[in-house]
């Protein structure tokens, strides 16, 4: 059981699902708060791709944008980042297909840009117990640096 202390309709604030955040009550569960956020107005990838914060832009058509990871882990370290707020790869839909089409494109559109071999890595970290801190579906393109 869990008592319900906040919920908002995200409909009015332009986003697309509903935030709620919820207080474990029985004491086994006592987790403090968990909080269930589901929606995009607070995604950092969805400002970025509605250009409210910046980025440094790499590629970018109807469905995906590919960015520079602000932090990165190799020479080339780009982010490809569907246009759909889609929060994982358990959460791909049917019709969510040329999102994730886009996204293989890009790969290869920005591989012919390396110079050299164009060998390059592909990561996605999928869930929070993997790594992934931005709940908004991206692959790493990663090159340059041997990480095997
Ligand atoms: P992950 O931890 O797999 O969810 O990847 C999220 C990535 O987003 C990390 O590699 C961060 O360095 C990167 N990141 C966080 N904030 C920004 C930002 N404002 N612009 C570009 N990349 C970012
Ligand atoms: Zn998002």
């Amino acid at each position: 059981m869990a008592e319900l202390v906040d919920a908002r309709d995200s409909k009015s604030r332009g986003g697309d699902t509903v935030s709620v955040r919820v207080r474990p009550s029985a004491p086994f569960l006592d987790l403090g708060y968990l909080e269930i956020r589901m929606n995009s107005t607070d995604c950092l990838f969805c400002k970025i791709i509605q250009k409210d914060i910046p980025a440094k832009f790499i590629y970018e058509d109807d469905n995906v944008i590919v960015i520079e990871d602000i932090n990165p882990k190799a020479p080339i370290h780009y982010l490809l980042i569907p246009k759909k707020h889609i929060v994982d790869f358990l959460h791909i839909e049917d019709g969510d297909e040329r999102f994730i089409l886009a996204m293989s494109k890009a790969v290869k559109k920005i591989a012919k840009d390396l110079s050299g071999s164009k060998a390059f890595n592909i990561i996605s970290n999928n869930g929070t117990k993997a790594g992934q801190s931005v709940l908004h579906l991206h692959w790493h393109f990663l090159s340059g640096k041997n990480i095997y």
